[in-house]
């Protein structure tokens, strides 16, 4: 008698699932694909394929509208993240929610907490269970910290603590390596292979072919809602993946601008600091100079101030100190509409809540910031047949998933909006950019078309400071690169002169003193 061969075990599968949204939007329709147990698998795709309804179904925040859901074999009907937990599944939150004044152990155990008896938090107890959890999953993080003091990456893995002290057998990651440094990002695929090694199974999003080259044992293609391919990373050659995940050749990167005599600068920048209310410095002695035609990196790992300098260079914030010019006028503390008025535009980072108007229609979202000018108004009145008109030029020009110009801009996936908005800010030919994490969340495809739009706004002059988490980005576009850390500049160098291993050193405080970098006395 021939032995059974055991099947090997799936973690999940999907079976012709279908998600409509209630507004008519079919987000996945016929969706099969399975992961088996202890594998790392990629759903990749470009934006508004349909990846992150996936997600929201295996973790009980949208329930399918036809098809099933496996999960270890059993199919499944989660009504909520409760019953996706109970059955063993951990979503790694992509913007981080740990309670910033609470300990690393705090943060795992909160909400299941170990309790005495009479219901007091057994705080021993909850740093015994995270340091046990540590050591088996080798995740290095110190139980008795503070979150508050914890750079991102290691904030990621107090939330991937938190899901495993849940019990998480299957965990859930949406583009985890976003705002990582290149040391952060090996360290997370160090931990999820161990994870992996151990037999969790772990599913996650991404954009970057490295990521899934470097990491993944399956991948699933998505594209308009439908699997377009899915298969083991070792029956696929790189072309294929590359072919499956961008769906077309992709243009080389632009060109850098030719080194030559550097022109005047356009924007002066000296001196900028700021204060916040309470009474903390968030920027100090941020000086810098874009001449025309020029793109200047900033490289940071979040939250070294970077959202302060765009905020101060927009006109949301006004400097404590310092000033910045734009072709010999100061043009920091006045207000984002006078600021605008001089030729400056701004790519915000948090798009949704700065940059759009999510019930409004794109063309609205579009027109947002040019009522008041001609063509598209004269006379205080719009020409809507003109403004419809650009809305297509744009959905067409920035390949943008919607369904027309009078979609409202929040029905749309994060990248696409991104996209929305960047044509809106480059349409005023600014004479200086600020474009924050303008690629983040958004597909390759999408972001190159980005990188040629960037390009072409700077062969027109413009001076354009790109603030960024995604290094090659900075290191494909910028012709030089300051790095901000603890709200100063510690670290500059020019195009080419510099790798991204040096720019990670120096984005964690670690990289040595260099001249003109003010290393010195970093508050
Ligand atoms: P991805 O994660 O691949 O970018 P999503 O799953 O976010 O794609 O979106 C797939 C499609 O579903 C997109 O067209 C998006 O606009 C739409 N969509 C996502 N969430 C909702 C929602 N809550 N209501 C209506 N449409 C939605």
């Amino acid at each position: 008698m021939t032995p059974a061969i055991a099947p090997p075990l799936l973690a999940i599968a999907l079976e012709d699932v279908e998600k409509r949204y209630p507004n008519g939007t079919l987000a996945n329709s016929g969706v099969s694909f399975t992961v088996a147990a202890g594998e790392i698998h990629a759903l990749v795709g470009e934006n508004g394929a349909g990846k992150s309804t996936v997600m929201k179904m295996l973790y009980g925040l949208e329930r399918p509208t036809a098809g099933i859901l496996r999960i270890h074999g059993r199919p499944v009907d989660f009504r909520h993240p409760g019953d996706a937990i109970a059955a063993g599944i951990g979503l790694v939150a992509q913007h981080l929610n740990l309670v910033p004044s609470l300990t690393v152990a705090e943060n795992v155990v909160l909400g299941h907490e170990p309790r005495r008896i009479g219901g007091r938090l057994d705080r021993a107890a909850a740093a015994a269970r995270v340091r046990e959890l540590v050591e088996q999953s080798g995740l290095a993080v110190d139980p008795a910290a503070t979150v508050a003091g914890l750079p991102v990456g290691v904030r990621q893995r107090v939330e991937i603590l938190k899901v495993l002290h849940r019990g998480a057998r299957i965990l859930l990651l949406d583009e985890p390596t976003a705002v990582l440094t290149p040391p952060e990002t090996a360290t997370l695929f160090a931990t999820l292979r161990q994870l992996a090694n151990a037999g969790r199974t772990i599913l996650l999003i991404t954009h970057k072919l490295d990521e899934v080259k470097a990491l993944a044992g399956g991948v699933t293609v998505l594209c308009r809602g439908r699997v377009t391919g899915s298969a083991r990373m070792a029956d696929l050659d790189q072309g294929t993946l590359a072919r499956l995940m961008v769906g077309r050749d992709l243009p080389p990167p632009p060109p850098r601008r030719p080194a030559g005599a550097r022109p005047i600068p356009r924007v002066v920048a000296r001196d900028l600091g700021y204060v916040d209310g309470e009474g903390t410095i968030r920027l100090r002695d941020v000086s810098f100079d874009v001449a025309p035609g020029e793109i200047l990196g900033i490289a940071g790992v979040e939250g070294n101030g970077q959202d302060v300098l765009a905020r101060l260079l927009s006109g949301a914030d006004v400097p404590s100190a310092g000033e910045a010019k734009l072709d010999g006028q100061v043009f920091t503390g006045l207000s984002a509409r006078a600021a605008r008025a001089r030729g400056v535009a701004v790519v915000t980072e948090d798009r949704l809540h700065d940059g759009a108007a999510p019930s409004l229609s794109i063309v609205d979202n579009l027109m947002a910031t040019r009522y008041a000018r001609p063509p598209l108004s004269r006379r205080g009145l719009i020409d809507r047949a003109t403004a419809r008109r650009w809305a297509e030029e744009v959905i067409g020009g920035f390949s943008v998933r919607a369904t027309g110009p009078d979609q409202p801009i929040g029905a749309l996936s994060g990248g696409n909006m991104q996209k929305l908005i960047l044509a809106r800010e480059i349409a005023d030919a600014p004479t200086f950019l600020v474009a924050s994490q303008p690629t983040r969340g958004v597909d390759i495809a999408a972001a190159s078309a980005l990188h040629t739009r960037l390009a072409a706004l700077r062969d027109q002059g413009a001076a354009i400071l790109l603030i960024s988490a995604d290094l090659d980005e900075l290191l494909a576009l910028s012709d030089h690169i300051a790095v901000l850390y603890r709200g100063r500049i510690v670290a500059r160098f020019a195009a080419g002169a510099v790798d991204a291993r040096t720019l990670g050193l120096h984005m964690t405080g670690l990289g040595p003193p260099v001249e003109g970098g003010g290393h010195d006395a970093v508050a």
